[in-house]
């Protein structure tokens, strides 16, 4: 790919974009400008128009917002960036003055659309900068795809987006950040700039300084962080948005890395790999004593006592042959093993004894 450095030529470093999840009129981007601009952002961002996954949800009010965000960002001294998904979007947000443009992760998991994008880019001969959010599935090839779509179309000022994955099921996460993902594709890109959306990723805004710091700490080059005057009344991801003020004290609070080390960047990106891997544990856990309470009601049901001895010994038996071929210390494994089952037996007998 034939990328050119392009953010360090106006923005500090970290890259601070913020911004409302939708732009939803002409004050409220103001405000929002003028609170992200205090709070140390260099970028505005605000969807004009929003991809919804159902219908009946808000939709953003489309090129009619687009001058709410130009005019709020260049009052703020601010650059100003809007997601893309058609032809007639790029069309019309250029026409308006935008300075970036995004494609958002349902359009960048299709290549039609995001092709549609690239050659309208390409016949307008743009010179905008496009920052492309992953696909909602951990497909790298998918992503490598889109900015390579875009960067044929003669889009040299390329960043990525992490956004996270989507995952079925309850997780600790809005989409599960799953570094790796990120990590590789910095490997296979070196010079593409990588920055992190901490908000769509913990979809609740208590751990969105968490996320954000983690991205950091993982050497990303930026932050895109949604923030609203009144999340609350937010019409769309209220959950996730941070007023200013929260925007400002965790962007001071945030830890830059000292150095580009990459001891220190390959222990963050262990330790990133592990709490993945614990918070998948937690889904199994959770998924486990679901399945424990449902025989819990047929037990019930069937008049059973909850426990069955031959069926606990078999388990421990099993498993910890099991965990020695794992490399695994059987002890250890069965002291979690019979943790897991004291607390499967409590919930069956809180069910049997409703
Ligand atoms: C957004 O940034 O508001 C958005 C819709 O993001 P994503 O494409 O990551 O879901
Ligand atoms: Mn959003």
């Amino acid at each position: 790919m034939n990328l050119q450095p392009f953010l360090d030529e106006f923005i500090p470093k970290p890259y601070i974009i913020a911004g409302p999840c939708s732009a939803e009129t002409a004050g409220q981007m103001l405000d929002a400008a003028r609170g992200v601009a205090a709070a140390g952002a260099s970028v505005l961002r605000a969807g004009a128009w929003k991809p919804r996954t159902k219908p009946g949800g808000f939709e953003g009010y489309g090129a009619e917002a687009l001058p709410w965000i130009v005019d709020a960002a260049s009052a703020c001294g601010l650059l100003s960036c809007t997601e893309v998904a058609t032809s007639s979007h790029v069309h019309k947000a250029l026409d308006a003055g935008i300075d970036m443009l995004w494609i958002g992760a349902r359009t960048t998991a299709n290549p039609f659309a995001v092709q549609e994008i690239a050659d309208t880019l390409a016949a307008l001969n743009a010179d905008v900068p496009v920052l492309v959010k992953n696909p909602v599935s951990p497909d790298i090839e998918l992503w490598i795809g889109a900015l390579e779509r875009i960067n044929a179309a003669g889009i040299t000022k390329v960043a990525a987006v992490h956004r996270g994955f989507s995952t079925y099921g309850d997780t600790y996460y809005r989409n599960s950040p799953q570094w790796r993902v990120p990590i590789e594709l910095h490997r296979r890109l070196p010079g593409l700039p990588l920055i992190c959306d901490p908000s769509h990723i913990a979809g609740r805004a208590e751990i969105v300084d968490k996320v954000a710091q983690q991205a950091l700490d993982l050497g990303f080059d930026g932050l895109m962080i949604e923030a609203h005057c009144h999340p609350a009344q937010a019409m769309s991801d209220a959950r996730q948005q941070l007023t200013p003020a929260q925007l400002r004290d965790m962007l001071s609070a945030l830890r830059l890395c000292r150095t580009k080390d990459s001891g220190s960047e390959r222990l963050a990106s262990l330790r990133a790999e592990i709490d993945n891997i614990d918070d998948r544990l937690l889904s199994l856990l959770a998924e486990r004593m679901a399945v424990t309470d449902e025989v819990g009601r047929l037990k019930q049901r069937e008049g059973m006592p909850v426990v069955q001895p031959e069926r606990y010994n078999a388990l421990m038996g099993l498993r910890s042959e099991e965990a020695a071929a794992r490399g695994l210390d059987p002890a250890f494994v069965r002291s979690v093993l019979a943790a897991i089952h004291e607390e499967s037996v409590r919930r069956q007998l809180d069910i049997v004894n409703r």
